[in-house]
């Protein structure tokens, strides 16, 4: 095993007997994320449901149906992005985190990004975006990516969402299909000397 995955899976056991915050009384088991540790993209939801509480895997019921389908469309499957989320252990019967909850949990995701230095991140729904975009609406940016201390980060819907709106399932798909080409562009802003006029991209 190499250095990063060998520090994702320290990290993931320290995750896993984290009594940092009151989730870790109510919790069956901790989420603390999967997925390559060498990944260009990394996908933050919100937290664990009843399905992931079970498991201690990230999205694995319906949504995470849905994910894998988005996935796919965009030919990635789980084992080429790492997925984890806002907070690692499930709130009782489903209710939004609280503002201690995500600051409490906050250090475990950053060590994740520090360990696995991805070049762009997706945050699913509005906890994640929350992370980056203080103030706005998932309706008004979703889908638009922006650098933010090197990475681009682009905001979107939670797959759930379109669980309960049917309407949100296309704009959660047209969101991912703009993905490779901004990774494309990632990469060819990297292999290109330095111009007087750098590669625009459409951020924010
Ligand atoms: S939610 Fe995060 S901070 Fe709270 S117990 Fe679980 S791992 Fe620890």
């Amino acid at each position: 095993m190499d250095d990063a995955t060998i520090a994702l899976h320290d990290l993931s056991e320290q995750v896993a007997a984290c009594p940092k915050c009151a989730l870790s009384k109510t919790r069956t088991k901790a989420v603390p994320g999967a997925g390559d540790p060498h990944a260009d993209i990394v996908f933050i939801g919100e937290g664990p449901g009843y399905n992931e509480d079970q498991q201690g895997l990230p999205f694995v019921g319906q949504a995470g149906k849905f994910l894998d389908e988005l996935l796919a469309s965009i030919d990635l499957r789980r084992e080429d992005v790492y997925i984890a989320n806002v907070i690692k252990c499930r709130p009782p019967n489903n209710r939004d985190p609280q503002p201690g909850e995500i600051e409490a949990c906050a250090p475990w995701l950053d060590q994740q990004l520090d360990i696995i230095k991805p070049r762009m991140i997706v945050t699913l729904g509005r906890f994640s975006m929350s992370r980056y975009f203080q103030g706005q609406t998932i309706g008004r940016i979703h889908g638009q990516p922006k650098k933010i201390d090197g990475v681009v980060v682009v905001p979107m819907y939670h797959p759930a969402a379109a669980l309960h709106q049917a309407n949100l399932r296309g704009t959660i798909m047209e969101d991912f299909k703009k993905l490779p080409g901004i990774l494309r562009e990632l990469s060819q802003s990297a292999e290109e000397p330095a111009k007087p006029e750098p590669v625009q991209m459409k951020l924010l």
